[in-house]
């Protein structure tokens, strides 16, 4: 199988290509047509998969198909990580898929001056990748708004469970709106990760590698 079969248009099949990803992995086929189709998704999955063009690539191509630009504030496509290697790591593999494309990527971590995220995000970002607890923060400073949001990535779940964000997790879900289409990657499925799944997404598939 290749990339061309899974449905994604030749402008991000051009970048595919310069880009060296000649043959899809078993999560990109089999998660790729599900996201083109609007299925929320369950993935079960480790690092290093090829999770984030699973992903990503469609999100990306659904976000060019629903045209319009980037709104100061007002971010369309939300992807959260546990930590700030994830969400650069994320974000770099993002960064390359958009390259031939008017979407912007932004990039929201702790630890580092608040600042200028801000002022990004003011600016006008598509997808957001970010932590929990900063992205919460942005939003309460009335930096971020979720209310135009139409994709919600949830990323190495399990981990952000270990690590505490089960309530921020929570929260930024419900921020979200409804009618959005959610993905939720963890490479364990633990009872609070079924639970969560079952409470935000809707009638997920799921998908295993
Ligand atoms: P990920 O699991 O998404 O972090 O991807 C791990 C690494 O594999 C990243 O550096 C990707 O750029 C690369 N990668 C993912 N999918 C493919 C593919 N189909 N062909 C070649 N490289 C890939």
């Amino acid at each position: 199988s290749n990339f061309k079969e899974l449905g994604l248009s030749q402008e991000i099949l051009a970048t595919l290509a310069a880009n060296g990803f000649e043959k899809p992995t078993p999560i990109q086929m089999q998660s790729i047509p599900l996201v083109l189709k609007g299925h929320d998704l369950i993935g079960l999955a480790q690092t290093g998969t090829g999770k984030t063009a699973a992903f990503g690539l469609p999100m990306i191509e659904k976000l060019l198909a629903d045209g319009g630009r980037a709104d100061p504030r007002n971010i369309r496509a939300l992807v959260l990580a546990p930590t700030r290697e994830l969400v650069n790591q994320i974000a770099t593999n993002l960064k390359l898929f958009v390259r031939k494309t008017p979407l912007k990527i932004g990039v929201v971590v702790g630890g580092v001056s608040i600042n200028r995220q801000t002022e990004q995000l003011a600016r006008g970002v598509d997808i957001l990748v970010a932590t929990p607890g900063r992205l919460l923060d942005l939003v309460a400073r009335k930096a971020v708004t979720l209310t135009q949001g139409r994709y919600l990535v949830l990323d190495e779940a399990d981990q952000m469970l270990d690590l505490g964000f089960i309530h921020d997790l929570r929260k930024i879900s419900k921020l979200v709106p409804k009618t959005r289409q959610t993905l939720l990657f963890s490479a364990t499925m633990p009872k609070q990760i079924a639970e969560l799944a079952h409470e935000y997404l809707t009638d997920p598939v799921k998908v295993e590698v």
